[in-house]
């Protein structure tokens, strides 16, 4: 995940001075100093660097913190706040025209993952706000573009316009606008030709398409990847174009997250979304106070919250709830659980979303990967209803045929079953207490 190493980093600098009942100067100058060290090791432009260092240093030997009971935490709040504002401070919202199709123009570089971006964000608006996207292919130069771009489609069931590579894309993004206009398509996302790298001719287009159809929105799609040459791509893009925003691509991969830190206070301009993966359903709106707890180990409860809401069955989660008052859980119900929690994303990524996951040092290195997942899975598949019902009943040989049926040793058989009763166990002491609450009648 990105930022892991600065987020290490922070975090242990910061907690030893969170504690503390009196912060001197020569505290925080300390402090500052790693901050600094670890905000250069995650590639952040250096100026921002600078200037971070600058605004946080001035706070905390400020009286907001040197007067208050816990300035130790104080200082930690004022790292927080600031680093929220170097992400951009309020999240930045896609627009919305008065007068439907909103345009949005995709630009970046080839391989930033503008195509893949285009359809994220155009079945994201569909799915969160209800909207009715058309894609429209306007780049004619990669070899197989319009093909992808159409096949996104397919795959999402959502309309592409495409006119074939021999019109001029200016041309493509006009007629897409007015069919968008035809059918009652609320955005009409064009997404535009990249190239390797910037050139004259690229930019002359995409400013006779941004003459042509008028976009609400330009956004950069860029790849967090590639550290400080995403800024200066921003820049330049920026300069010529006149963007509105930024998207940054593959922030699920180990970049040290310098592009994100840097792009909003060197080019001005927000980040509205962050891709997380190469599934459609793989990209978040960003909000830079969420993300700036994250880093700090504060974590992201909110994001989980909304994660859970959306995924989560309402009620499917009160039958559970009901099971596991009067100990009716089995192994189907493991099984449901499972899946629900595994369509909320990669476990890694909700586990680092909890606060404190970072410390938590045996969290890190319990690679909980999807392959463990299946194999529970495949064993639990291998029982018999009546087994799955009542575990109590797997004798020695019935183990030996799960484990055959499930490809998996007798002892992860084994150990699911210890597993399963171990909760079995917690979920009674659990009612229990709930129970003993209410008879002794505690009051609040
Ligand atoms: P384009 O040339 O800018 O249109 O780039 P594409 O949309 O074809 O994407 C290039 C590659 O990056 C593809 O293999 C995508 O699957 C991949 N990609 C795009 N966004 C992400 C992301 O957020 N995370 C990861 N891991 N891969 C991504």
């Amino acid at each position: 995940m990105a930022f892991e190493g600065l987020a290490d980093r922070l975090q242990s600098t910061l907690q030893k001075i969170r504690g503390k009942g009196k912060v001197e100067e020569a505290d925080v100058k300390v402090m500052m100093r790693e901050v600094r060290l670890a905000l250069l090791e995650a590639d952040v432009n250096f100026k921002v660097v600078k200037d971070f260092i600058k605004k946080v240093s001035e706070r905390a030997v400020g009286q907001e913190v040197l007067k208050s009971l816990t300035p130790g935490q104080q200082v930690v709040k004022v790292v927080n706040e600031e680093l929220t504002a170097l992400l951009g401070g309020e999240q930045s919202k896609i627009a919305v025209s008065s007068r439907p199709p909103t345009v949005v123009m995709m630009v970046g570089l080839q391989g930033a993952g503008k195509t893949t971006t285009s359809g994220k964000l155009a079945n994201h608006l569909r799915k969160k706000q209800n909207k009715k996207p058309l894609m429209a292919a306007a780049d004619i130069y990669r070899p197989a573009a319009i093909k992808q771009l159409e096949t996104l489609g397919k795959q999402l069931d959502m309309p592409v316009f495409s006119l074939g590579d021999q019109i001029s894309p200016v041309e493509i993004a006009k007629q897409a606008v007015q069919k968008a206009k035809e059918d009652h398509n609320d955005y009409v996302f064009i997404d535009t030709a990249g190239r390797l790298h910037i050139d004259e001719n690229l930019m002359g287009e995409l400013k006779q398409v941004k003459e042509a159809v008028k976009p609400d929105e330009i956004l950069l799609v860029v790849d967090s990847m590639t550290g400080q040459d995403a800024v200066n791509v921003a820049e330049s893009f920026n300069e010529q174009l006149g963007l509105t925003g930024v998207i940054l691509t593959k922030l699920d991969g180990d970049t040290r997250g310098g592009a994100a830190l840097s792009i909003k206070a060197v080019t001005g301009l927000p980040i509205k979304f962050v891709g997380l993966g190469e599934k459609m359903d793989a990209i978040e709106p960003f909000h830079p106070d969420r993300m700036a707890s994250r880093i700090l180990g504060m974590g992201d409860v909110l994001t989980l919250i909304e994660k859970a809401q959306v995924t989560v069955d309402d009620e499917k989660a009160k039958e559970l709830q009901k099971k596991m008052r009067d100990m009716s859980f089995t192994f189907d119900d493991f099984l449901e659980q499972m899946g629900q929690v595994k369509k909320m994303g990669p476990l890694d990524e909700i586990l680092g979303m909890l606060p404190g996951a970072n410390k938590m040092k045996g969290l890190k290195n319990v690679q909980i990967d999807d392959k463990q997942i299946s194999h529970v899975e495949a064993i639990i598949q291998s029982m018999t209803k009546y087994e799955r019902e009542q575990p109590e009943v797997i004798n020695a040989s019935r183990k030996k045929r799960i484990a055959k049926g499930s490809g998996r040793p007798i002892q992860e058989v084994n150990r699911l079953l210890k597993q399963f009763e171990d909760m079995k166990k917690m979920m009674k002491q659990m009612s229990g207490m709930m129970k003993g609450k209410k008879k002794g009648g505690m009051k609040f």
